[in-house]
């Protein structure tokens, strides 16, 4: 069962607006790949494409080797999942998850074998004859599940699924959702602007701004090696230090500190994308990677004034601003770095915080876009 999805050259307008730009992208059988970004830059767009709900302006689709050019919805071996579910309240979960069997002409005795099955798989074993109305959000989205895996597709399309569920149960799901992908090695597409959800339970994750693939790669390299700025801004919190190249050594860039010293980072871009000596840089630190040291400290050095601090529990988040250019920087200190803290980093106070070259990325300047931490809106 080969469920691997090609885009091949795929672009996708309507009338002037260019929603995707040219993209060609392979996503491999069995894997849990997912398509991250803001709202507006063209999730959706990508998932109805694979779906056939859309024919793309260039380029085609390929599923399981096979051209969909011409291919309707309900002959592509995909189903979907959408952000409601869409299960009909008042029909029993056998009849939901048998309803695409139905139409298929599968006996009535074949139909009850896979739904049982399946309830199985989501761990719902006992509650066909229930009303889909009587079920809770989580019961649903697990009915949902079942339902679209009853017409055995080879790539199951997931907009957006968890939304509409609160933090809790959504966390839940994630996991669960992740142990059915493993258990069907069904190839699952899934859609999201919520990095966590990607992150967690991704293979590999596509992030898109405005049409455009930003990078694909598995999470933990987004993390530790976004190559662009986009990127470092969207997928975990990063600070933004606008310096300059004094000069590269393969992946060690030294950097401009100003009073303080040598600032310095690792280049995640590869050598063709040049940081050249005198050349504006973008340096990205990660607020857990920053600690306070004290001003002979012989690393990279960072001299901040302390706005605020707030207990989160498990750690202090420091707001405070560059002495030097004004930049903001947030700070996290775990439990042991803020109890050794006390008393010296708080708002009004002065502080020098250090890192590791190794923790730091330097990217080309590529005027980054501010973005919203709690809708994933572009701001600017
Ligand atoms: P969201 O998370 O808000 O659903 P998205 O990333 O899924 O966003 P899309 O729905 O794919 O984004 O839309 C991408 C862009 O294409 C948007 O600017 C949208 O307005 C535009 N767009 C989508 N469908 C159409 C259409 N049928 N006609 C015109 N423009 C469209």
């Amino acid at each position: 069962m080969d469920g691997s999805v090609f885009l091949d050259n795929v672009v996708m307008r309507f009338g002037d607006f260019t929603a995707i730009e040219r993209t060609s992208l392979a996503i491999e059988s069995g894997e849990f790949f997912s398509f991250l970004g803001p709202s507006g830059c063209g999730k959706t767009t990508i998932l109805n494409m694979i779906s056939g709900f859309l024919t793309p302006t260039e380029g085609q689709v390929k599923i399981g080797g096979e051209s969909m050019i011409g291919v309707p919805v309900n002959r592509r071996p995909t189903a979907m999942i959408f952000q409601n579910l869409a299960l009909f309240p008042l029909m029993s979960v056998f009849e939901n998850i048998e309803f695409g069997l139905e139409v298929r002409g599968v006996s009535k005795r074949q139909r009850r074998e896979v739904s049982e099955r399946l309830l199985a798989l989501v761990a719902l074993e006992g509650s066909g004859a229930k009303q889909v109305a009587e079920l809770s959000g989580g019961q649903k989205q697990r009915i949902a599940i079942a339902r679209a895996l009853a017409v055995e597709p080879r790539v199951l399309l997931l907009d957006e699924p968890l939304s509409a569920l609160d933090l809790k149960l959504r966390q839940h799901m994630r996991a669960e959702l992740k142990a059915i992908q493993r258990k069907t090695g069904i190839t699952f597409i899934y859609i999201t602007h919520d990095q966590g959800e990607a992150l967690t339970m991704s293979d590999r994750v596509a992030v898109m701004s405005a049409g455009r693939i930003q990078q694909v790669a598995d999470p933990m390299t987004l993390y530790r090696a976004p190559q662009t700025g986009f990127v470092a801004s969207f997928v975990g919190e990063n600070n933004r230090i606008e310096t300059r190249v004094l000069d590269r050594e393969g992946p060690r860039v030294r950097l401009d500190g100003g009073a303080l010293g040598e600032l310095a980072g690792r280049a995640a871009v590869g050598d063709s994308v040049p940081l050249a000596n005198g050349e504006p840089a973008a340096l990205y630190v990660r607020p857990e990677h920053l600690r306070p040291v004290n001003r002979a400290h012989s690393g990279p050095r960072l001299a901040a004034t302390i706005e605020a601090v707030h207990f989160e529990g498990a750690w202090l988040m420091l707001e405070a601003r560059l002495d030097a250019s004004g930049e903001k920087l947030r700070i996290q200190l775990g439990s042991e770095l803020a109890k050794q803290a006390a008393g010296t980093l708080e708002p009004g106070k002065q502080a020098t915080f250090g890192y590791d070259p190794e923790d730091a990325v330097v990217l080309p300047d590529d005027g980054s876009p501010v973005i919203d931490e709690d809708t994933g809106e572009v701001l600017e």
